[in-house]
């Protein structure tokens, strides 16, 4: 389910977002251990304690996602001296306020206050000019990819998540029903039609489930 960088740091980067790569860096969101088919479950993953594992859970963690993450620059500019406590305190609630926002959209429910309240904080936090990019010759509305200080980070993927909220991009944004998954991903498919979070992990669990069930209805039968 999970790319491995390094010892018990497991980040994914399907979100097609940073802002949602950053909410997947909580994972199986909102669902229980007892889910079934998820073998791949670790012993670390059941720290994490109601069926949720946290991959951000101290500093330096904080300082590797944001460095792998392309959201420093230079990435070698980030240590962990630069992310302490209060910074990974900040960070969390920043991305628990995309992801109650993200939450509430995919439900087609009222997006609370104050999760747009956060996310308009990290915004002002730091100066960033939005700037014009081309993109396949279309000038499109940027803000800049990478900022020097984990803070400019943040707020860089606070931008991003108010481009995903704040655009018709919400209508794309979605939450794999993978079990022991729950990712949050925009679905960039020409049809809008994507499900999983990735059709090489989630998408081939499904599939399998599915021959594993018709195989055993078939064998019932005989
Ligand atoms: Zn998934």
């Amino acid at each position: 389910m999970v790319l491995m960088t390094s010892p018990g740091r497991r980040w994914v980067w399907y979100g097609g977002r940073p802002s949602l790569d950053f909410v997947n860096t909580r994972r199986n969101r909102g669902a229980g251990l007892r889910d079934a088919g998820h073998g791949d479950r670790t012993a670390w993953d059941r720290t994490a304690g109601d069926g949720e594992a946290e991959y951000l859970r101290e500093p330096a963690d904080l300082a590797a996602w944001l460095a792998e993450a392309g959201l420093i620059t230079p990435p070698a500019a980030i240590g962990r001296s630069l992310v302490d406590g209060d910074i990974l305190a900040g960070a969390l609630a920043l991305r628990e306020a995309v992801n109650t926002a993200v939450t509430a959209t995919v439900a087609a429910v009222s997006v609370p206050d104050r999760a747009v309240r956060c996310v308009n904080d990290w915004i002002a936090a730091e100066p960033h000019r939005p700037a014009l990019r081309l993109e396949a010759g279309m000038p499109v509305l940027r803000a800049p990819r990478a900022a020097r200080t984990p803070r400019g980070a943040l707020a860089l993927i606070a931008v991003d998540a108010a481009e995903l909220l704040g655009t018709g991009l919400r209508e794309r944004l979605r939450i794999c029903p993978g079990p022991g998954c729950r990712g949050r991903f925009l679905d960039d498919s020409p049809a809008a039609r994507r499900r999983w979070c990735s059709m090489a992990v989630c998408g081939n669990r499904s599939k399998a489930a599915v021959h594993r069930q018709a195989a055993h209805a078939a064998a019932g039968t005989s």
